[in-house]
């Protein structure tokens, strides 16, 4: 069969689409096939004819920790968009499959009087995106929430326990094996005061609105915090606040933030982002590391 044949038996796909289409910082350049699985076992099928055709594949979530290259990527992204359900089990945990948004599920979570997810409202992503990442806001990250992630690796679902996920700082086991596909997982959600909730995810949506340039696109911070300060401190203290190359700005009011403010390329983002870690390596002499994936680039 046809690899369109095929792809299109299993799922929505689209031979039209571009990183720059669905990426939150919009860059990047066409993808051959994109395609949403229309359940788990037709994403089981299609990761096994992609690995059997010797078809490379990308998982992406809401793309926005990533900036993709300006070239054709000649594969297959997948999207999880039609596994979003979520359930409440018998044990209190909360199983939730990997293509559900977040803020989405942040905000129902909040409507029904439970807490745990009120740290990522504000988190733009996927639950697989921020299984992935190990995302985190105001101290808190995912592996203080995850019970277990359910993954696809060598042609079968496993259950994997928190510890065995090996989250770390913006890291997890899943960066070591970029053919696993994260598919659900069971959160550890408590009752709380549905108002109290409410009124903290508030709070910290206007602290995002007062200190991040949410109206332009952007894949968030683009550096990871050393360990001895903030980045955004090191951008600032070398001049960088504001500073243009090409397409992309450090944002005036977040330093450790680039935007693209004039359909800016991949290039400019990887000459922009070099600069500022030369720039800060000789001032300061600390090794700033990139908290955005470059893919395909
Ligand atoms: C406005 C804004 C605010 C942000 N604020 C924060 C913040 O406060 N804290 C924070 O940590 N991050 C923040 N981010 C960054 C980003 O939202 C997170 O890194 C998020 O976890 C990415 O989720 P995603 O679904 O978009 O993943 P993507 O960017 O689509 O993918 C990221 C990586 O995960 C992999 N991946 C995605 N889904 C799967 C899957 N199902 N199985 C296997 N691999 C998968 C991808 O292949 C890729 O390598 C922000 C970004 C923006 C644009």
């Amino acid at each position: 069969m046809e690899t369109i044949d095929f792809l299109s038996s299993h799922g929505d796909l689209l031979l039209d689409s571009a990183f720059k289409k669905i990426t939150t910082i919009r860059i990047g350049g066409p993808i051959k096939y994109l395609v949403s699985p229309f359940d788990m076992n037709r994403l089981k099928l299609i990761i096994t004819y992609l690995k059997e055709e010797g078809i490379a594949f990308k998982m992406v979530g809401r793309g926005s920790n990533m900036v993709c290259g300006d070239g054709m990527y000649d594969g297959c992204v997948i999207k999880l968009e039609h596994l979003d359900h979520y359930e409440f089990q018998d044990d209190g945990k909360l199983y939730v499959e990997a293509g559900m948004v977040v803020p989405r599920l942040a905000n129902v979570l909040a409507t029904q009087g439970l807490s745990g997810l009120e740290f990522a409202s504000g988190i733009p992503g996927t639950i697989g995106g921020l299984i992935f990442m190990n995302a985190g806001a105001y101290k808190v990250e995912m592996k203080d929430v995850i019970d277990s992630v359910l993954v696809f690796r060598d042609g079968e679902f496993v259950w994997l326990s928190n510890e065995e996920c090996e989250f770390a700082y913006r890291r997890s086991i899943f960066h070591k094996h970029l053919d696993w596909v994260i598919v659900a997982c069971k959160l550890k959600v408590e009752r709380g005061d549905r108002e109290k909730i409410k009124a903290l995810m508030a709070d910290r949506q206007q602290r995002r609105r007062n200190t991040q340039p949410l109206d332009k696109p952007s894949v968030g911070s683009c550096f990871k915090n050393p360990d001895s300060d903030y980045a955004w401190r090191y951008i600032d203290g070398v001049g960088l606040r504001g500073y243009r190359y090409n397409g992309i700005e450090v944002s005036e009011k977040h330093p450790n933030w680039l935007l693209n403010v004039k359909e800016a390329t991949a290039q400019d983002f990887i000459v922009t982002s070099n600069f500022i870690k030369d720039r800060v390596k000789s001032a300061y002499d600390v090794d700033l590391v990139m908290e955005v994936e470059l893919f395909n680039c």
